[in-house]
């Protein structure tokens, strides 16, 4: 669930450029995602956004890790979501070509693991967009 959130907020910030999800609830069976956003999402939006999401799946790509110095990450990549206090080398989560993004968290190997990813359901409200998934 988690690895298929790099891939959403890849996707999100490839189509919209409306950077990663500002908030997220992942969980086991379902999860949610919150974007900055300006419009409720039609449903060929969704269907892309869900396309290009099991496309990186079916990609079978290679997860990896790569050490960097904070202050040369900064700028790179979107830090937001790392503690203030992480200090010295930060780890990068490569997923293939498609992303790279600080985490600290746990991932899949390879993408191919992830299984089938469906968005259930979106809102828009307020300038933030919900999208709600499941894997099977
Ligand atoms: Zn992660």
């Amino acid at each position: 669930m988690h690895s298929a959130e790099h891939l959403l907020n890849q996707t999100m910030v490839r189509l919209y450029d409306c950077g990663r999800c500002f908030s997220a609830h992942i969980e086991r069976k379902k999860s949610k995602c919150d974007y900055r956003f300006d419009h409720e999402l039609t449903a060929d939006e969704i269907h892309r956004i869900q396309s290009s999401v099991n496309h990186v799946i079916k990609s079978d790509l290679l997860v990896s890790e790569t050490f960097v110095l904070k202050k040369e990450a900064q700028g790179v990549y979107d830090m937001h979501k790392l503690p203030e206090d992480v200090d010295g080398r930060v780890r990068i989560v490569h997923m293939g070509n498609y992303d790279a993004c600080p985490c600290i968290g746990e991932h899949v190997s390879s993408t191919g693991e992830i299984g089938a990813f469906r968005i259930t359901t979106t809102s828009f409200k307020g300038g933030a967009l919900r999208i709600r998934f499941k894997l099977s």
